[in-house]
């Protein structure tokens, strides 16, 4: 959708994003030619993908609840955080806490240009935004807006929701995990979903060769590799699961969850966790 956007920021509009992509997905208007055409490629392919999203989004709305209810926690860092959509994390764990801060980081500009709305903070909380990539762990750790905002002596839940499948075994996804969860004290969480061949790899080579032609790398995961994302924490019931498996009676603030049949796991294709660290 054209909007009228800050000059000095280069959208590279002909190209597609993941972030704008996932908007599409969501029903979301902040998204332009070039990455409705690979979506439809990516919707052609695999038709789940619109429940994909959404339960992805739901599972972020549940997890952030539970930690926040049942785990204390006050305290987030949420790292490839989307274009904004209702509710944000920030306003999913205000509702539990008013108190609750959380930093949003994401390297897309587009997000940056939407930012403001992640800084919608209750009075008594605080949010911040940081525009980083996640293959730079220490550069977000030490950026000002984090220590500004985030008590690294207290706990604080990582959130990485459908992020990890974009960073390669290459690039070392499993050690920047660790690496951000080392800089966390106990009683820390990390909370993830990811993308998963497992229910049907033949369509998901093809979202991946979609994805690798659009320019942007990935790589999904089975579940092995996605719970080693959790070798060093305890995780919480119900382990790991598909999305829409994790605690589905945890709530999910009023958005579609509930409605209609119970997808299929090959639809949802997410395999989701909340782990602890002791
Ligand atoms: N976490 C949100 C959005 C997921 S879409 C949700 O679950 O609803 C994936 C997001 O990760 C996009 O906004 C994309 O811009 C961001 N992203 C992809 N690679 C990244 C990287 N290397 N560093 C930071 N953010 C990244």
């Amino acid at each position: 959708m054209s909007r009228e956007l800050p000059n000095a920021l280069n959208l590279r509009t002909d190209k597609a994003h993941s972030a704008r992509m996932y908007d599409f997905y969501l029903g979301g208007k902040d998204n332009y030619e070039a990455d409705r055409e690979a979506a439809f490629k990516v919707a052609a392919a695999y038709p789940g993908i619109f429940v994909c999203a959404r339960e992805n989004r739901e599972f972020m709305h549940r997890a952030t609840r539970v930690l926040a209810r049942d785990y204390g926690i006050r305290q987030w860092l949420d790292i490839g955080t989307g274009i904004p959509t209702k509710p944000n994390l920030h306003e999913v764990a205000q509702s539990v806490a008013p108190e609750a801060r959380i930093v949003y980081v994401d390297n897309d500009p587009i997000v940056l240009v939407h930012a403001q709305t992640l800084l919608s903070s209750s009075a008594e909380g605080r949010t911040a935004y940081i525009r980083a990539d996640v293959n730079e762990p220490d550069a977000i750790l030490r950026s000002p807006e984090l220590i500004e905002t985030l008590d690294l002596t207290k706990p604080v839940a990582l959130s990485l929701n459908a992020l990890m499948h974009f960073v390669t075994d290459a690039q070392d996804a499993h050690g920047i995990v660790r690496r951000l969860m080392d800089a966390l004290p106990s009683g820390s969480a990390l909370a993830l979903s990811h993308c998963t061949p497992d229910f049907d790899p033949q369509t998901w080579q093809k979202v991946t060769d979609i994805y690798d032609r659009a320019g942007t790398p990935v790589q999904f995961r089975g579940k092995a590799a996605v719970a080693d994302f959790f070798a060093d924490l305890d995780l919480i019931e119900p382990g790991i699961v598909v999305g829409h498996r994790w605690r589905p009676s945890a709530g999910s603030g009023g958005d579609a969850s509930g409605d209609g049949p119970a997808p299929s796991d090959a639809d949802v294709s997410l395999w989701v966790g909340v782990g602890l660290k002791s």
